[in-house]
């Protein structure tokens, strides 16, 4: 049985969480929007800019097209082209990406945009697969002496037990399977299925007919499973290019998708190349024609788009004519400056023209006090962090002064230091330390001009 193995995240996702609070653009029917809502306060013409980009998106009607953010640093760029990811639709990806990220030593900086755009097509995948499902009523691991010897002991098999409502079955599983189950974190009570060619498990959530009996604590129920815990069930996947890629290209097998691509390639490589994507696209075609999967175009956010160099931006206009393209969302802070890569071409943004030409641009504006305040409240509330008033008046006169993400960024070292003195709230006295600990960008700059800077 093949042990499925996790594709593992790269810090992308800790980018995200300063956006958890983001769930949509929070537009009414009509397109106008809420001043606060889907997580969103205040930046009313951005959100509804969006909103008409999302319309035109499900449209079919940007065609080749991209979009800019422009506006000063802080200012919810990057929370709105999430904010257009999740209205796009649920499991729609979003790859945030900073302009010098394509600067790297050993990558070529077109390999880098590429990899990105991959991450931001996702491939979703239905299939019928034979599988046992149901509530667990029993798992328990059974321990046989290490035939190696030693004092350790080693587990044989597992007995799990499955019951739905139609059924109960007890089945008697290998330890590698015991291992994705801990994996899972299942425990008695969970409903889970297991996949019978591959082994692999999927926790689905708590079952509510246990729940009721035994559980206290709020959790994701599910309803027991209807039919036999052994059916054919259809299981839908998403996955995006970037994982397919990945997957094939180190040949331990990956997840469903991934072992089904691999089956179908003839031979498996150790490192992506244009050649091995090229395989990939075959198959994922051919699914696609077949009906078993569908393309979901995502976003691709590149931020500090002024670091991409003039080779970049060719390569940028090519792939948006794609008809695999995902959809791209510039974001820049800057006004007039030099194109990279040029030698005195000045463009606003540092972007071409023929591709400015082809961006619908979104302006994003300052917040005022109040909606500074608002916004770090928000963050205070989902990062669970009990904020004294004080402590919050202070935050956003801070984040007025300098910069949104500055006050939202000292939330976290505040918390610190007013643990660390035994303090039950986060108070003026801990923001104003943190303060002094870490500077804003503004005197930051300021040291650095100094007489000497940082080095006296
Ligand atoms: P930069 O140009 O420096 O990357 P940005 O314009 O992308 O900045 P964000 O990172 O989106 O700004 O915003 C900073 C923080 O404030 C994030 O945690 C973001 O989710 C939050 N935020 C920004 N605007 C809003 C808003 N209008 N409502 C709620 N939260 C917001």
């Amino acid at each position: 049985m093949v042990q499925i193995s996790e594709v593992t995240g790269n810090g992308r996702e800790n980018r995200i969480a300063a956006h958890s609070h983001i769930k949509g653009l929070g537009l009414k029917e009509d397109g106008t929007s809420e001043n606060a809502a889907g997580g969103f306060i205040g930046q009313n013409t951005a959100r509804e800019a969006s909103g008409v980009i999302v319309d035109l998106i499900k449209s079919k009607k940007l065609g080749g097209r991209g979009i800019l953010f422009a506006g000063a640093s802080g200012t919810g760029k990057t929370a709105l082209a999430l904010a257009i990811a999740q209205e796009l639709g649920p499991k729609v990806p979003f790859c945030p990406m900073v302009g010098s990220e394509v600067f790297s030593s050993e990558v070529k900086k077109t390999e880098v945009l590429m990899e990105n755009f991959r991450r931001a097509i996702g491939l979703r995948v239905k299939e019928t697969k034979e599988v046992y499902e149901g509530e667990v009523t029993e798992l328990t691991p059974e321990e046989a002496e290490n035939p190696l010897g030693g004092y350790g002991k080693t587990i044989s098999h597992v007995l799990l037990g499955l019951k739905t409502f139609k059924g109960t079955k007890q089945l008697k599983l290998d330890p590698s399977i015991y291992e994705s189950l801990q994996k899972e974190m299942v425990t008695v009570g969970d409903v889970i299925y297991i996949e019978a060619n591959t082994g692999a498990v999927k926790r689905v959530g708590r079952s509510d007919a246990y729940a009721t009996e035994f559980d206290l604590e709020a959790e994701e129920y599910v309803p027991l499973p209807k039919g036999e815990v052994h059916k054919r069930k259809e299981i839908i996947q998403d996955v995006t290019l970037h994982d397919l890629d990945i997957a094939n290209a180190h040949p331990q097998g990956g997840q469903d998708i991934m072992s089904m691509m691999g089956q179908l390639m003839k031979s498996r490589k150790t490192e992506i190349t244009d050649k091995l994507r090229q395989e990939i696209n075959k198959v994922v075609n051919k699914f696609i024609d077949q009906g078993i999967a569908e393309l979901i175009p995502g976003v691709l956010f590149i931020d500090e788009v002024h670091m991409l160099d003039i080779e970049c931006f060719t390569y940028l206009n090519q792939a948006l004519e794609s008809p695999i393209s995902p959809i791209v969302i510039f974001a820049s802070n800057r006004g007039m400056c030099t194109i990279r890569g040029t030698e005195d071409i000045t463009a606003p943004h540092g972007i071409p023209t023929d591709l400015l030409d082809r961006l619908m641009i979104v302006r994003t504006l300052p917040y005022s006090a109040a909606e500074i305040k608002a916004i770090v409240q928000t963050r205070a509330k989902v990062e669970s962090l009990n904020l004294t008033e004080a402590a919050l008046d202070r935050l956003s006169e801070m984040g007025h002064k300098t910069s949104l993400r500055y006050a939202v960024q000292l939330l976290t070292p505040a918390s610190i230091v007013a643990k660390l003195g035994a303090s039950e709230a986060v108070d003026v006295q801990h923001v104003e330390e943190c303060a002094d600990l870490f500077l804003d960008t503004k005197r930051s700059a300021r040291v650095a001009q100094s007489s000497g800077g940082f080095l006296h």
